[in-house]
């Protein structure tokens, strides 16, 4: 269940959507669980969602009982993976004999495995010929099944092309980023912005809301609402103004008598 900065031992074949491969995971086998330990799992924007839901918590407690600070490979952007626990084989926070009690809403890298990815940054309908590998791990036994799969059919099945898609944005600001010139650095507050949009969408909402946003926005009485209402909607919303502050991309308006600007890059 790892992406390829958190690999030992393995020995990656690279992959295309339309590769075959065979794996079986399922209660019987006698690695049950093994693999859900001593692992690094990088966490997208949709993940923290749907993780910080299904266990009730907001967003900010989420992040502080669970997740650990990076930066992000080839970036100088934030990024968090799960916090493993201090036990001696550096356990899953999720996992249990029985198996892993976030399981519907579990980490895109989760959903994944066998396969790995050559980026969690994965944009829909890009070129994938040789982004997925074979995460080819000794102890896993699911590779001795006979169930066979394609990599676009594991990838529906395990509903992470649904992942990826809503983190497209996301990706997209990552991709962008990386490729400036590395001399090319964000100040402080920008990456806290970005923190914030990406991990910390309870902290957004409330940016959002409960700051005078809209006093120097121009935005419109639906999108007002849809983001009020919908979670993914708000992180989409955040991604755009994100393009905006950082690329001075996109449709964001600020209101004439706000239109201040302030360059957030620094060589
Ligand atoms: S078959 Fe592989 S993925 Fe399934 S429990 Fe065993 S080690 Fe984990
Ligand atoms: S989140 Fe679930 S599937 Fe992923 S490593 Fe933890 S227990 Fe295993």
């Amino acid at each position: 269940m790892q992406n390829s900065e958190g690999m030992a031992g393995i020995r990656p074949e690279r992959f295309s959507s339309d590769s075959k491969f065979k794996f079986k995971c399922h209660k019987d086998v006698d690695c049950f669980t093994k693999c859900c330990r001593s692992i690094k799992i990088t966490l997208t924007p949709y993940d923290v969602i749907r993780l910080k839901n299904r266990l009730e918590l907001s967003s900010e407690e989420f992040l502080a009982i669970y997740t650990e600070p990076h930066l992000l490979e080839k970036t100088d952007l934030p990024m968090i993976t799960l916090k493993m626990m201090d036990d001696d084989v550096e356990s899953c926070p999720f996992v249990r004999d029985d198996g892993c009690i976030v399981y519907p809403d579990r980490p895109t890298t989760c959903r994944y495995y066998p396969l790995g990815v050559a980026s969690l940054v994965h944009k829909e309908g890009a070129d994938d010929e040789g982004f997925y590998f074979f995460v080819n791990e000794l102890h896993c036994l699911g590779f001795e099944e006979e169930k066979g799969w394609r990599v676009r059919e594991w990838r529906k099945d395990q509903g992470v092309d649904i992942h990826d898609e809503i983190n497209t944005l996301w990706a997209d600001l990552v991709l962008r980023k990386r490729s400036f010139p590395s001399n090319i650095k964000l100040i402080e507050q920008a990456k806290k912005m970005f923190f914030m949009v990406s991990y910390n969408i309870d902290k957004f909402r409330e940016f959002v809301f409960e700051s005078s946003f809209f006093d120097r926005y121009d935005i419109d009485r639906k999108t007002i609402q849809k983001i009020e209402t919908n979670e993914i909607d708000l992180l989409e919303f955040g991604l755009k103004w994100l393009r905006n502050i950082l690329f001075k991309e996109g449709a964001f308006q600020l209101k004439p008598d706000a239109a201040k600007k302030r360059t957030i890059h620094d060589k």
